[in-house]
């Protein structure tokens, strides 16, 4: 092992009634290498810790060496977590597309905040959009070695032309030679295009979906599935001339398209392949598609199809947990952003059915932003403030904590979910997925009380 390739991995964790927690690690220890190896990432250590017998080199958090025997089964865990995923750092991006988010923040937040990664073990971990142009050889042939799919990649355009211009980086034209190399290895990938009217949409939408459907075919496909999202623009982007929001209009028009080449693309495969993001339907103000249409849902993650499938989760788990009464009356918030209003007035009425229980519902735009149409998830700490208060919120919020970053703690622009229970006098409650969101509801006064979970 050279000094440069050892990057400890800090523990965070240690499962109780682990075998880590037996052999006497803890929390603070450093896991230099595994029989030999260094590690780069949790890639390496999943792979590595595979083996039935193991020598950890360990590095404890009073800076001694040891070395441990480990023998295990095949498939036993060790049951340690870390700081953080990428040991060795995050690759970081080296494109300037004109609709990056986090060019689109105001300046001043933490530095976290403005990175920006395009690391294609993120997105093996954890489905993160990658755009393959920074890629080393050595990369490469590692994603080959470790068969490390499926990759997320954000295509934009299938042209050499128009995705250069997108992503400001003359790299960026190799796309179609990269989905081969992925396509001869049967390696897969799930796509992405993000429509920027007046660039990448119409004839180059069309081209860049049939040029991407060609690669959906045998028993391996390579491009599983596609998303077509639409540009999200901020009041903070730098280039303001250069992009066109999504409107009503354009919505519509996006729709119908997608819609006509989803019925060629059913025809032949017997799948949609490419499916519209929920915003194309929130923002042209049509009907969401039924359930069926997402199939197997391999996008949801990514907006697409993913109210339909919270709409079905809370039917079953409604069905299943909510009682006909409860025993002491509870009056909550449900904050979301304006854009699901509509569709999340039933579930609401659903709860509300509940005898002793008030569910009301907080439909926010923006402010923060500058956007009048709002996804729960860009809702920011400013914008509930402003929003709530001096209204009655009742005995406390649910917070779905798709609006939360970083550890569930900062909103996106930098305040804490305990900053802004303080300023309402308010208990918060972030809820993640549905049965938590009805337990809470049903539960609340067992809680502990405090301002923030
Ligand atoms: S690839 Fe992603 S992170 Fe990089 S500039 Fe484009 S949008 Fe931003």
């Amino acid at each position: 092992m050279t000094q440069s390739s050892i990057h400890p991995a800090k523990i965070s964790f240690v499962l109780p009634n682990s075998i880590a927690k037996e052999v006497g690690f803890e929390v603070g220890d450093s896991l230099v290498a595994i029989n030999g190896f260094p590690l780069r990432d949790l890639i390496d250590y999943q792979f590595l810790c595979a083996d039935e017998y193991l020598e950890l080199d360990v590095v404890d958090n009073k800076g001694q060496t040891h070395y441990v025997e480990i023998k295990k089964d095949y498939d036993d865990d060790l049951g340690l977590e870390f700081e953080k995923a990428l040991f060795d750092g995050l690759i970081q991006c080296n494109n300037h597309c004109p609709f990056c988010f986090i060019d689109q923040q105001p300046p001043g937040k933490r530095d976290s905040l403005y990175l920006k990664d395009d690391d294609y073990r993120l997105s093996f971990l954890y489905g993160s959009y990658l755009t393959l142009t920074n890629l080393s050889k050595k990369e490469w042939k590692r994603i080959e070695r470790m068969r490390l799919s499926p990759l997320y990649v954000s295509v934009h355009s299938t042209e050499a032309d128009v995705r250069i211009r997108l992503l400001k980086n003359h790299r960026a034209g190799q796309i179609i030679e990269q989905l081969k190399w992925f396509q001869k290895r049967q390696l897969q990938i799930h796509a992405q295009v993000v429509v920027c009217p007046g660039i990448n949409d119409s004839l180059h939408l069309e081209k860049t979906l049939t040029d991407l459907a060609l690669f959906h075919q045998g028993d391996v496909p390579t491009i599983i599935s596609t998303a077509v999202v639409p540009v999200g623009l901020t009041r903070f982007r730098p280039l303001k001339d250069e992009l066109i929001p999504v409107t009503k209009t354009k919505a519509k028009e996006v729709i119908k398209q997608v819609q006509s080449l989803q019925k060629e693309f059913y025809f032949k495969f017997n799948s949609n392949f490419a499916w519209l993001a929920d915003e194309w339907f929130l923002i042209g103000q049509e009907e969401l598609p039924p359930e069926s249409h997402y199939e197997d849902y391999p996008q949801s993650d990514n907006g697409v199809g993913s109210i339909s499938k919270f709409i079905r989760e809370f039917e079953t788990t409604a069905k299943q947990l909510l009682p006909a009464k409860i025993n002491k009356s509870v009056t909550l918030t449900w904050v979301v952003g304006n854009a699901v209003k509509k569709v999340f007035q039933p579930l609401v009425k659903k709860l509300n059915k509940v005898d002793g229980l008030t569910i009301k519902l907080e439909a926010l735009k923006s402010h923060y932003w500058g956007q009048e149409t709002t996804v729960t998830g860009l809702l920011t700490g400013e914008d509930l403030l402003s929003q709530l208060q001096g209204k009655d919120l009742g005995d406390g919020i649910l917070l779905p904590s798709i609006m939360l970053k970083h550890n569930d703690i900062y909103f996106l622009d930098d305040m804490t979910v305990e900053e802004l229970a303080k300023q309402l006098n308010v208990k918060i409650f972030p809820v993640t997925g549905i049965e938590e969101l009805i337990q809470i509801c049903l539960h609340i006064s067992t809680l502990p009380t405090m301002l923030n979970k």
